[in-house]
Formats: C-alpha cells, sequence, structure tokens
C-alpha cells in the first residue's frame, strides 16, 4: 500500500514539475557525448545562476524524439535541428507517415552542427560506404535524415549499406572495436564523441563532392558548405573536410507562459561571455543572427525579446 501510495506521490510530483507555472522545467537534447547535451548542461546552470531559471536537462535520441517529447508535454525545451523542425511542422519527409507536429515553438537559433562522416581510413569516398556497415545516427535523430538524404545525392539508399541505428557514443565505441565502417554524427563541432575516439583510433572524415553538395542545397534548402581545415577541429585529420551544416535550434512548448521564454531568451543573449566560458559553442550565438534558419512559428516570449532588441521587427 506504502508503495502505491509513494508511486502515486512521485506520478503527482513530476506532473506538477513538468506542467506547474513557476516549477524546474526540463530540456531534450541528445547523446551524451553530442554537443547538445555538453551545451545544454552549460547554458542552464548560467540560466539557473544569473537568470534563476531552473532546467534539467535530459539525454535523448535527439531531433526528432525531441519534438515528440515535447508534443507528449514529457519536456517543456529541447534542442533541435532546423532542417528536422521544419519537417516535423509542416508534416513531410517521415514526419508524413506520423502527421505533422505543430505543438512547439521556436526561441533561437543556437550555432552550425556538422554533418560529419567518421570513416575506417582507406575509405576514401562516400561512394566507397556501398556494403559498408554504417551508423546513420540513433533512432529519433536528425542524423537519420542528413544521412538519407546525402546517400540520395549519391543516388544511393540506406538499402546500399548495412545500416545500424547507433547513438554517437555507441558508434564511437562499435568503430573503436572495428564493428563499424563509418558513422554519421551531425553535431556541434568538435564532438565529444569524434575527439575520445581520436585518442585511440586512427579514421578520416569523408568529404562531400561539389556536384552533390550543390544537389543536396538545391533540393534540401537547409544545408549550408562547412569546411574544417586539416588538423583544425580534430588534430588527426590530415586533409581539409569540405561538408554541410545545419543549425541547432532551441525550441520549446508553444504553451509555455511568455515571462518564461522571455527571460529565458534574455538570460541566454545577456549572458553570452558566461555561457563561453562553459562552453566554447557559446562563442557562436549571435544576437543579429538568431532567428536565422528558423521557418516555424517563434515563441511569443522570444518574439518580446527579439523585438526590443531590434532583431526583428521595425
Ligand atoms: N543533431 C543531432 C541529432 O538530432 C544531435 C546532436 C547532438 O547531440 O549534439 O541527431
Amino acid at each position: 500500500m506504502k508503495k502505491i501510495f509513494a508511486l502515486i506521490l512521485a506520478v503527482c510530483m513530476l506532473t506538477c514539475l513538468t506542467s506547474c507555472g513557476g516549477g524546474k522545467l526540463f530540456m531534450a537534447t541528445g547523446s551524451e557525448t553530442g554537443t547538445y547535451y555538453a551545451f545544454g548542461i552549460a547554458f542552464t546552470q548560467v540560466l539557473k545562476d544569473k537568470a534563476g531559471v531552473e532546467i534539467g536537462v535530459q539525454s535523448t535520441g535527439a531531433s526528432k524524439a525531441n519534438i515528440q517529447l515535447i508534443d507528449s508535454g514529457d519536456v517543456n525545451l529541447a534542442i533541435v535541428q532546423n532542417d528536422v523542425m521544419d519537417y516535423a511542422y509542416n508534416g513531410t519527409n517521415t514526419f508524413a507517415d506520423e502527421g505533422a507536429i505543430t505543438s512547439f515553438a521556436a526561441i533561437c537559433t543556437m550555432y552550425p552542427e556538422t554533418i560529419q562522416i567518421v570513416a575506417k581510413t582507406g575509405i576514401n569516398s562516400i561512394a566507397d560506404l556501398k556494403g559498408k556497415v554504417v551508423s546513420v545516427g540513433d533512432v529519433g535523430s536528425g542524423t537519420e535524415f542528413n544521412a538519407a538524404q546525402i546517400f540520395e545525392a549519391y543516388g544511393m539508399t540506406f538499402d546500399d549499406i548495412q545500416k545500424q541505428n547507433l547513438g554517437f557514443t555507441d558508434s564511437a565505441d562499435k568503430f573503436k572495436d572495428g564493428q563499424l565502417d563509418a558513422f554519421f554524427c551531425t553535431a556541434g563541432a568538435p564532438t565529444v564523441a569524434i575527439t575520445e575516439l581520436a585518442t585511440s583510433t586512427d579514421f578520416t572524415i569523408l568529404s562531400i563532392d561539389a556536384a552533390e553538395l550543390a544537389w543536396l542545397q538545391e533540393n534540401y534548402g537547409y544545408y549550408t558548405e562547412y569546411k574544417m581545415p586539416a588538423g583544425t577541429v580534430y588534430e588527426n585529420i590530415k586533409e581539409d573536410v569540405t561538408t554541410v551544416a545545419v543549425m541547432a535550434t532551441l525550441i520549446c512548448d508553444a504553451d509555455l507562459d511568455e515571462e518564461t521564454v522571455y527571460n529565458i531568451t534574455k538570460g541566454i543573449y545577456e549572458n553570452l561571455a558566461d555561457i563561453t566560458t562553459a562552453h566554447a559553442k557559446g562563442a557562436e550565438l549571435v544576437l543579429e543572427k538568431a532567428t536565422d534558419g528558423i521557418s516555424t512559428p517563434m515563441h511569443p516570449g522570444a518574439v518580446k525579446y527579439f523585438t526590443e532588441k531590434g532583431v526583428i521587427g521595425g
């Protein structure tokens, strides 16, 4: 009996925590060795200290799963890719089967997420991945969308590879053990999973060829070209890498109250120096570009702050 009572109490507390105004909020991120998670921990700590907003950070399958977690009311905030947000809101791509999700609202874009294709040395092109064991990202990740589209640019599909759905931590572990030939990782670079891998294992990062890159940009509007000069992002990479990037975007439940979202937005943009001290990606947040790349509705709390600052309107 006592156990049942404790369980009911725990459920009530959790419901209250996620839905009561003024209580602690929860944010969905991604794999623990991705960038959402580390950056999420960094900026929410600053928000707690400087703006009095308390946000608990959860590790998840990433972008698509995060939008679903907002929709089901399990979390209040999430970091997601801007391309996946658009597919969700408009019910396109893999959201075509499950239906559009429109219960979220955008707060701001944060930093570019690089599509990194880590491969065994000796594999020199994306076309060479044919028949290979390749992880295309976790189930529910945005990474999987990018992998599918990049293969499409090369006239390939997931049927051409031995597909695995693994998060970044598992991808890096299996790659290290020789069980994977390559893995996709769409995340702010350098990404912890890849930096850690570099301490023990040789690998290369594949470039997207010019024609295929142009095709990608023409057919999927969210990709921007992204260059990683040799030895800069990862010391062991001896050649320049040309790939693409999308934008990490902070979103929230569209029903989250305006004052809370205003405080979060203001708390982020008025404490960028502290956020940068906590995580290097903070340096990539630029007030003037805070709404670039967002194609779905913004939350009124964020609109209020950005209007005050002259970023939108005027
Ligand atoms: N962008 C990735 C995804 O949604 C997650 C990135 C990260 O965890 O940093 O698949």
